[in-house]
């Protein structure tokens, strides 16, 4: 079995050739890697293969880790990816650095309220229901455009951009349309006079098609880790 250190190195290639076949440069892309359900010591192989980037969808299990890793804090980033509750808020807004799922304004008004002054303003990104499917969290890409101006005038938050977890599909043609739709979207709040930098698309199965439509983070779990364990009644509507 490859180690965590050799998906590592292939992921970093495949992400390198779909930049070259788009035409962009490497490092307009980066890596956020997805650690859910795998435990501290492979964060930490991760780590120690060069990433600093880690992102997880359960509060307690993000925490748990963040704690456990505490030797590595200062030089991680540690990402929010899954679905926010508002009686969660407090503890993403004091151990987080980013949160890519915030889907109301109510949770976005909770985590500037609760970001500690000491830390510098919690990152935002906006996640938008982007194929539209009924059982999925995410803001209607008709309600982006308030919410976005809204997150953007709160203290203790900087809005850098959108967030999305499309429906899987078969075909190239196919997977790439919904990650057009949500680039689309943030160049028309970018017209607006927002400035954006973050394009949060593009998982294991349909990195190359979010690379093609304009990715700046892909959230990258199984393809370094492995297929998850967990039962599928605990895993996030993915
Ligand atoms: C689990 C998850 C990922 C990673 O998915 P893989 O298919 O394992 O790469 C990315 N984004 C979100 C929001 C997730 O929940």
């Amino acid at each position: 079995m490859a180690t965590i250190s050799e998906n590592i190195q292939q992921l970093r290639a495949r992400m390198a050739l779909a930049c070259e076949q788009a035409s962009r440069p490497v490092h307009s892309v980066t890596l956020l890697v997805v650690t859910k359900t795998f435990p501290a010591e492979d964060v930490r192989a991760a780590f120690e293969a060069g990433e600093t980037r880690f992102g997880e969808n359960y509060v307690q299990e993000g925490v748990d880790k963040i704690a456990a890793l505490a030797d590595l804090r200062s030089q991680v980033q540690w990402h929010m990816i899954g679905p926010l509750q508002s009686n969660k808020t407090r503890v993403v807004a004091e151990q987080f650095d980013w949160v890519h799922s915030v889907d109301r304004l109510k949770i976005a008004q909770r985590l500037s309220d609760q970001r500690p002054e000491h830390l510098p303003p919690l990152q935002i990104c906006l996640q938008v229901n982007i194929s539209g499917e009924a059982s999925k969290s995410g803001l209607t890409p008709a309600e982006v455009p308030d919410v976005a101006r809204a997150v953007v005038a709160l203290p203790r938050l900087h809005l850098r951009g959108l967030m999305a977890i499309p429906e899987p599909a078969q075909t190239l043609e196919e997977r790439r349309q919904p990650h057009r739709a949500l680039a689309g979207l943030m160049q028309q709040l970018q017209a607006e006079g927002l400035a954006l930098d973050t394009l949060s698309m593009g998982m294991s199965a349909d990195l190359e098609a979010a690379i093609q439509e304009g990715s700046t983070m892909v959230r990258v779990g199984s393809a370094i880790f492995g297929q998850r364990q967990r039962p599928a009644a605990a895993l996030p509507q993915v």
